[in-house]
């Protein structure tokens, strides 16, 4: 029987790169998005295309009825999960924090702290031995903001992504006994719409021609990673927070 993963904000960029690789290993893959219903559709396309069975699921991840309905559906679709990608993520336009608004630092948070830690705690929930679970493997992708800190850009971004990576080492020795190893990606500047999003489309090719590959990463070379901390492949690996950013 093929295992099962649910992947937050999978209709595009990493988390649909993540996808389309599980799809093609076989996995069934639950593929959560927001608004882009169009683009979900693709993904979904794309996985069955690579050999996979996958259903698309919308939904907010910083809305704890939306997270649980998720999981839910995910379930009676494609079975009990044994993966969780926590994807979903947000940027905004780049700024000093003395102009940033209080509605916007609280959205930021909102989807990439609160929606992170909801969802993870629901991935816990249903694979974690001492709830009845099989276990599994939860992949959070961070960002190399985490270490960077983006002045001047976001640093609101960025200490979002701190505490990701924090919540990561901490479920990583509380799931571990639990059956489930906890990991975290922490892509460098990828090529995807995170960039527009936040009003500079030309941000990965800009700044990546300057790290020390020389240019930005692909989505795929990302959900290769995260493929990879899912898999048995890593079954000794718990508590990482791998760089995926060319040195940067
Ligand atoms: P992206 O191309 O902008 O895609 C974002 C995805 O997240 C979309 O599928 C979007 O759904 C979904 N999403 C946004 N808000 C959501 C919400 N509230 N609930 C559910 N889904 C939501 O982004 P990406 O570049 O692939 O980024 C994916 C992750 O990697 C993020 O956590 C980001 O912080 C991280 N990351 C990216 C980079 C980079 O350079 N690209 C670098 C470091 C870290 P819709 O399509 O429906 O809008």
């Amino acid at each position: 029987m093929s295992k099962v993963v649910l992947i937050t904000g999978a209709s595009r960029g990493i988390g649909r790169a993540t996808a389309r690789l599980l799809g093609a290993q076989g996995w069934a893959v639950g593929v959560n998005y927001a608004t882009n219903q169009a683009a979900a559709r693709e993904t979904v396309d794309e996985v069955e295309r690579a050999g996979g069975r996958a259903v698309a699921i919308k939904g907010n991840v910083a809305d704890e009825k939306s997270v649980i309905k998720m999981f839910d559906t995910v379930e009676n679709a494609l079975g009990k999960i044994d993966g969780f990608v926590n994807n979903a993520g947000i940027v905004a336009a780049s700024m000093p924090l003395a102009e940033m608004d209080a509605a916007r630092l609280k959205r930021m948070f909102d989807i990439n702290v609160y929606g992170a830690y909801l969802c993870a705690r629901e991935a816990a929930r249903r694979m974690s031995t001492d709830r009845g679970g099989a276990g599994g493997s939860i992949v959070n992708v961070s960002s190399a903001a985490s270490r960077l800190g983006s002045p001047n850009e976001y640093v609101d971004y960025a200490g979002s992504k701190g505490a990701v990576d924090t919540m990561t080492i901490g479920l990583a020795k509380e799931l571990g006994p639990r059956g489930i190893r906890v990991n975290a990606v922490r892509p460098g500047l990828i090529e995807t719409e995170i960039h527009a999003s936040g009003g500079q489309p030309d941000r990965a090719a800009r700044l990546g021609s300057q790290t020390p590959l020389g240019r930005p990463g692909h989505a795929k070379e990302v959900a290769e990673a995260i493929v990879w901390l899912l898999s048995d492949a890593a079954s000794y690996v718990n508590g990482t927070l791998l760089d995926v950013s060319g040195g940067r």
